[in-house]
């Protein structure tokens, strides 16, 4: 039996949102609330920022949560959103720095760009949607979308993304991100594993094209079978892909608190695949949990 640093008797879910990005409670929270679903290690993968890690990381011992840091970096394939977790980077590598902060910076313009646009048709104001969202949070369409269910726009945030936030409603605007193979060699160097996120969802450009083949040769390293948003056939091709390519497997709930209806656990990883990750990176350290004190005895 392997000997793991991390308690691999209790479910391991690597992608997580708190409202540094699009999640709606704290990272402190989230890690409460991995607690309370029985998670024994969670990542913290908010949406193009570190800025939870510290606090997550402050939680670790109070819950008994090993703290894996992530982020989830927006890029895309021509007009298609792909997204890139990147786990155990170095938090400080300035390429990768620079890159999510022009991301985060673009989506900024972009969002008030949408919001002077459905402005005009709704009682919507900038400050309306800054309100939803903590300082420096990455803004994306969740807060417009808060902030139209809290204006009774809309009822909730499926609601709004449905309807006025949908790419085809009329008020969708793009924002700058890296093409995947760009993010994925900024994570290796930056010494994180790539991981592919969710890549059966939503249109499906990572599995058209070769495109997985491309994002394999530039070095990715794994690919998130498990969530929800994968349909069976795609889960497939990703574990033919993954069993061909030696690629690490992961599944995850991408909990946004109460932003979606996503349950922690949901979807889990397996112990040795999150020790593939743990081994395959220099860029920082998981946050290990004190080890459970043992029935028979130290
Ligand atoms: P954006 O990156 O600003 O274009 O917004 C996309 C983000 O919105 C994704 O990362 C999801 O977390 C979130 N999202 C997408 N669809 C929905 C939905 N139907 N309900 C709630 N959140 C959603
Ligand atoms: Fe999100
Ligand atoms: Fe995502
Ligand atoms: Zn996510």
């Amino acid at each position: 039996m392997p000997v793991y640093h991390f308690d691999a008797e209790r479910p391991i879910d690597l992608h997580t949102h708190s409202n540094i990005s699009d999640g709606t409670e704290s990272p402190a929270a989230v890690m409460r609330a991995a607690a309370t679903a029985g998670l024994g290690t969670i990542a913290l993968t908010d949406h193009d920022s570190f800025d939870g890690w510290e606090q997550a990381a402050g939680a670790v011992a109070e819950t008994g949560v090993t703290l894996i840091p992530g982020v989830e970096i927006s890029t895309q394939i021509g007009r298609a959103s792909v997204h890139l977790l990147g786990y155990l980077v170095d938090p400080n590598y300035e390429p990768l720095r620079d890159e999510l902060a022009a991301v985060r910076e673009s989506r900024l313009g972009r969002a008030e760009k949408m919001v002077a646009r459905i402005g005009a048709d709704y009682p919507l104001s900038w400050d309306d949607v800054l309100a939803q969202a903590e300082p420096g949070a990455t803004i994306g369409r969740p807060h417009i979308a808060d902030a139209l269910a809290a204006k009774g726009i809309v009822p909730d945030r499926s609601a709004a993304f449905d309807t006025i936030l949908h790419w085809r409603g009329g008020y969708y605007q793009p924002h700058h991100a890296p093409h995947p193979t760009t993010a994925i060699k900024l994570v290796r160097q930056a010494g994180g594993v790539p991981v592919l996120a969710h890549p059966g969802s939503r249109g499906r450009p990572a599995m058209r094209d070769g495109n997985l083949a491309e994002l394999i040769a530039a070095g990715l390293l794994g690919v998130e079978i498990g969530h929800r948003e994968n349909d069976d056939i795609n889960r497939g091709l990703l574990r033919y892909a993954a069993r061909t390519n030696d690629l690490i497997v992961t599944g995850s709930s991408d909990y946004h608190g109460t932003g979606k209806p996503n349950r922690l656990g949901e979807n889990t990883t397996e112990p040795d695949q999150l020790q593939r990750i743990i081994d395959a990176a220099t860029g920082c350290a998981p946050h290990y949990a004190p080890a459970a004190p043992s029935a028979f005895g130290a």
